[in-house]
C-alpha cells in the first residue's frame, strides 16, 4: 500500500502538468477521479458480504479473495486519478490556485479509496476475531475488544498512512515554501531555494520523528520484567543504545516493529500489541535482533545515498532518451504541435524517472532487509555461543516472519515493494544454517550497492556543476 500511496501523491502532484492531455472534460475527469473510491467500496462490500457467506458456509478461500481485491484498490484509485489529472479538471480555476486545488481533490479521492478499503474490512477483521475467540483463550493470550468500525478505520488510517505521508509532505511542503521565498527576496534563485527547503525539510523528519512518532501513534513504554530484560540485554549485546522500548497499541490489529531515530540519544525500538501478545518469546525477540541489524549497519542513513543516486541514475537514463524521441518524432508533427510534443515527452521523462527511482530504491530496500535477517539470525546465534549461525537461530527468524505474514493477513507469495515477500526471505534464511558468523556475501554486495551510490551522487554533482560552470 505504500508505494500505491507514493504514486497517488505523485499523481496528485503532477496534476498541473497532465492538465488537458487526455482532451476529457473537467466534469468528466472530477467523476472519474470520484469513481476509484466508490469502486473500491461497493465492489470491497461485495466481495466482503461473499467472504462472510463463504465463513458462514466453513469453505475456504473468502477472506483472501478480499484481501487481495483490497491490496489493489488503492492501484486502482492511482489510475483513476491520472485519468482525472490528464482532464481539463486542473485548468477550471485558472492559474496555480487551481491546480493545487485539483491536486487535493484528487488526492482526498485517493485517501478515500484507501478509507472505503478499512471500512470494508472492519467486518472481515471482526468475523475473523470471532472464530478465534476460542483458540485464542485455549492459548491464554489477551482477548482484545474488536474496535467500533469508525475506530478501526481512523487506527488503520493512523497507522497505515501517517508514517508514510508525514516524511513526504514535510520535505514537499518545505521545498515550496523555499521556492516562493526565493521568488519574493532572491529572484532567480527559485531552484536553490527549492532544494534548500527539501533539505530543511529531511532534516526535520530526521529529527522529528522519534519526538514526534510517541504522541501521534499513542505509544506506550514497555512495562519492566523478562521481556523487556530481555530486549535491552539483546540490544546490549549488539552494543546498539537504545533510549526507550515502545508498545504500540493497536487494538491488536497490526504486528510490526521498527526502530525510530537515527541519533542514538533518540533512538527507540516500537514493537506492536500484536506482535508481543501472539507471537512466542524467541520470535519476538527475533524481530528486535532484525530490527538492531538496520541499526548496526547504518540502513536509514544509507538510504539518502541510494535514493539520490537512484534518481541520478534514473535521470541519464531517461533524459537522453527523451531527447532523441523529440529528435526522431519532430520533422513528423507540424510546427503546432511542436509545444504539445515537448509538454507530452517532458512528462514521459519525469514518470520514467519516478518509476525508475522507485524500483531502484526498492531493490535496495529489499537487499538492506535481507542483509538485517542475516544479522538477526548471526546475533541470536552468537548469543547462544555459537560460532557459527544455528538452526534455533534461523527457525525464530523465519517463524517470526511467518507469525507477521499471519496475523497481517499477508499471503507470503505477496510481493512486497521494500520488504519483498515473506516467502523470497524465508528462502534465504533456509540456507543459513550453519554459516560461519563472519560476513556474508549479502553484506558485500550491500557494501557495494551504498558506496557506489554515494560514487554516482558525486559524480552527478561534479556533472552538474561543470554543466553549469
Ligand atoms: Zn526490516
Amino acid at each position: 500500500m505504500q508505494l500505491a500511496l507514493i504514486f497517488q501523491l505523485s499523481i496528485a502532484l503532477l496534476a498541473g502538468e497532465l492538465a488537458g492531455t487526455s482532451g476529457l472534460g473537467a466534469w468528466t475527469g472530477a467523476l472519474v477521479a470520484a469513481a476509484g473510491p466508490v469502486i473500491v467500496l461497493l465492489f470491497g462490500r461485495a466481495l466482503a458480504a461473499r467472504a462472510e457467506r463463504s465463513m458462514d458456509a466453513r469453505e475456504s478461500g473468502g477472506p483472501e479473495r478480499f484481501f487481495a481485491f483490497q491490496s489493489k484498490g488503492p492501484w486502482l484509485a492511482a489510475l483513476c486519478m491520472a485519468v482525472a489529472a490528464s482532464s481539463d479538471l486542473p485548468r477550471v480555476v485558472p492559474g496555480a490556485f487551481g491546480a493545487a486545488a485539483a491536486s487535493i481533490y484528487l488526492f482526498a479521492c485517493g485517501i478515500a479509496s484507501i478509507l472505503a478499503g478499512h471500512w470494508n474490512a472492519w467486518r472481515i477483521e471482526a468475523r475473523i476475531r470471532e472464530a478465534t475467540i476460542i483458540r485464542t483463550l485455549d492459548e491464554a493470550r489477551p482477548l482484545c475488544p474488536m474496535p467500533s468500525r469508525l475506530a478501526y478505520v481512523l487506527a488503520q488510517a493512523r497507522a497505515g498512512l501517517l508514517p508514510v505521508l508525514a516524511p513526504l509532505v514535510i520535505p514537499v511542503a518545505l521545498s515550496e515554501v523555499g521556492r516562493m521565498a526565493a521568488s519574493s527576496y532572491f529572484p532567480g534563485d527559485e531552484a536553490i531555494g527549492q532544494f534548500a527547503g527539501a533539505i530543511a525539510g529531511i532534516g526535520i523528519v530526521f529529527l522529528s520523528v522519534p519526538l514526534l512518532i510517541p504522541p501521534i501513534l499513542g505509544l506506550v513504554r514497555l512495562a519492566p520484567g523478562p521481556l523487556r530484560d530481555d530486549l535491552e540485554s539483546l540490544a546490549r549485546s549488539a552494543g546498539i543504545g537504545v533510549r526507550e522500548i515502545w508498545v504500540w497499541p493497536t487494538d491488536g490489529l497490526v504486528a510490526n516493529a521498527a526502530v525510530i531515530g537515527v541519533l542514538p540519544r533518540l533512538r527507540c525500538v516500537m514493537l506492536s500489541d500484536a506482535l508481543l501478545e501472539c507471537m512466542p518469546r524467541e520470535q519476538v525477540l527475533a524481530v528486535m535482533a532484525h530490527e538492531l541489524g538496520h541499526v548496526m549497519r547504518r540502513h536509514l542513513l544509507w538510504l539518502l545515498p541510494v535514493i539520490l543516486a537512484c534518481w541520478a541514475l534514473a535521470g541519464f537514463i531517461a533524459a537522453p532518451l527523451a531527447e532523441w524521441a523529440y529528435h526522431a518524432l519532430a520533422p513528423e508533427v507540424g510546427e503546432g504541435s511542436r509545444e504539445s510534443l515537448v509538454g507530452a515527452l517532458v512528462l514521459a521523462r519525469d514518470a520514467s524517472v519516478l518509476v525508475l527511482g522507485l524500483a531502484a530504491f526498492g531493490y535496495a530496500s529489499r537487499r538492506f532487509e535481507r542483509q538485517a535477517d542475516a544479522d538477526a539470525v548471526r546475533l541470536l546465534s552468537e548469543r547462544g555461543g555459537s560460532g557459527e549461525t544455528t538452526a534455533a537461530a534461523v527457525a525464530a527468524m523465519s517463524g517470526a516472519l511467518a507469525s507477521v505474514a499471519f496475523l497481517n493477513r499477508v499471503p507470503p507469495e505477496r510481493p512486497s515493494w521494500r520488504h519483498g515477500s515473506i516467502a523470497w526471505r524465508r528462502r534465504y534464511l533456509a540456507q543459513l544454517v550453519g554459516v560461519p558468523l563472519g560476513p556474508l556475501a549479502v553484506d558485500r554486495f550491500v557494501a557495494l550497492l551504498g558506496w557506489s551510490s554515494v560514487v554516482v551522487v558525486l559524480a552527478a554533482i561534479l556533472w552538474n556543476w561543470s554543466a553549469a560552470a
